[in-house]
């Protein structure tokens, strides 16, 4: 196979976040952000082979070695600001239908109860996912993919968990794996709500550990498992059980957890190792501590917390104890139908007390981190995958309109992907 080198060159500024990466995204200072001006990227394949200033490229004789015969392809990137694509680590953009409706009956101040009876809440988006093809669902997916990949987002994780059944979670997932554009990180949310079908909660999580976690990690239509471990739906001895199932199988998993109560999911998630725990609103102290020193990413996701009226998770506490954090949208029908990345950062700024540079940081190397993969993306460094954004303006005016992002380009392995 030919070798395809490439030279990203007329960066304005480069954010490599080199130093965010070394410190796995704890305890960041806007000086981690490893800003270079006037700076050159060199992607061999699709990773970077070197980053540095245009001063140091032009004294170096890296090009002529790799590139004797001059057929590299330059690009210009026209002075833009330049920093790692970001990852949305924990969506659910795979469903179809709406619940608009459900949203100005909420405002009139309808219970859970009367909605549901009124076909609202998350059977009706089970419904819907059910009754659609896998050409619509596919359809509408993407479209959604597509408007994350607008602002800048170069890997994308979504769950299925609107489908329930086996046929229907089946077909989520083999959505999730046919979306194009961004890096996709499937996850398998069957326990996400109990099916219909099923008398109870056991009766259901025993159908899915025997009958469709095989079957997942057998196809391989899954990279890592989740479940919804909050009173009213599982509770932690089935989440034990049931994320133990899917380590055997050698599926990573999360977990949603705290999410209404402190029902001991962050404490169940931190025992098991799972990758990310994630809401993380009624955390305790206890489990805070705990998180701070582990390898596991607590991912915030203030814009559910914003659309449920909700407080918003100790962030602060979180990161001044050294755990390592992540934000993202929580896309969905329900309880957060935004797709805006501006918008979570914004509140997490306002909301949650956190600087830029924690922000920024949180949606480039704390998200690749929550998805394990923080030594394949997440920064700009030697090694790593040529996944970046070009902004139009400064790195100082991200997450702080909420609307329209300024991103110029996105790049995903080196290749600029389409702004459909
Ligand atoms: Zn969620």
């Amino acid at each position: 196979m030919q070798t395809q080198l490439k030279i990203f060159a007329d960066i304005g500024e480069l954010l490599t976040l080199a130093g965010v990466a070394k410190k796995d995204a704890r305890h960041v200072r806007e000086e981690d952000l490893s800003i270079l001006p006037d700076a050159v990227m060199l992607c061999r394949d699709g990773r970077l082979i070197w980053v540095g200033t245009r001063r140091e490229f032009d004294a170096s004789d890296i090009l002529k070695r790799l590139d004797p015969r001059g057929a590299a392809e330059r690009i210009s990137l026209g002075g833009a600001t330049v920093l790692p694509g970001f990852v949305e680590c924990h969506t659910h953009t795979v469903f179809a239908g709406d619940r608009a409706e459900e949203f100005e009956w909420r405002q009139q101040g309808k219970s859970y109860q009367e909605i549901a009876a009124a076909g609202g809440g998350i059977l009706s988006t089970v419904r819907a996912t059910r009754q659609a093809s896998f050409d619509e669902l596919k359809s509408v997916a993407q479209r959604r993919t597509d408007v994350f990949v607008r602002q800048g987002v170069t890997t994308l994780e979504t769950k299925s968990g609107y489908g329930l059944d086996l046929e229907g979670e089946l077909k989520c997932l083999r959505v999730a794996r046919a979306l194009t554009g961004p890096r996709v990180v499937s996850t398998y949310l069957g326990a996400h709500a109990k099916a219909p079908e099923f008398d109870d909660l056991t009766a259901y999580l025993n159908f899915m550990i025997h009958d469709v976690l095989p079957r997942v990690a057998r196809e391989k239509l899954a990279d890592r498992v989740d479940i919804y471990i909050e009173k009213g739906f599982f509770d932690t001895d089935m989440a034990r059980v049931y994320l133990n199932a899917a380590r055997a199988l050698g599926l990573p998993f999360t977990a949603h957890v705290e999410q209404f109560s402190d029902s001991g999911g962050a404490a169940l998630a931190l025992e098991l190792g799972a990758r990310s725990l994630d809401h993380a609103v009624f955390m305790s102290e206890t489990a805070i501590d705990r998180a701070a020193g582990s390898a596991t990413t607590v991912v915030l996701l203030p814009a559910s917390d914003f659309y449920l009226k909700m407080r918003y998770p100790p962030a602060r506490a979180l990161i001044d104890r050294g755990a390592r954090v992540a934000l993202s949208t929580d896309f969905n029908p329900g309880t957060s139908p935004t797709q805006s990345l501006g918008f979570v950062g914004v509140l997490a700024r306002i909301e949650m007390k956190m600087s830029l540079s924690e922000v920024i940081a949180a949606y480039t190397v704390g998200a690749a981190g929550a998805l394990g993969l923080a030594t394949e993306t997440g920064s700009l460094e030697m090694g790593k995958l040529c996944d970046f954004v070009a902004l139009d303006g400064s790195w100082r005016e991200l997450f702080y309109t909420v609307g329209a992002p300024s991103i110029k380009s996105v790049y995903k392995s080196g290749e600029a992907l389409p702004m459909n």
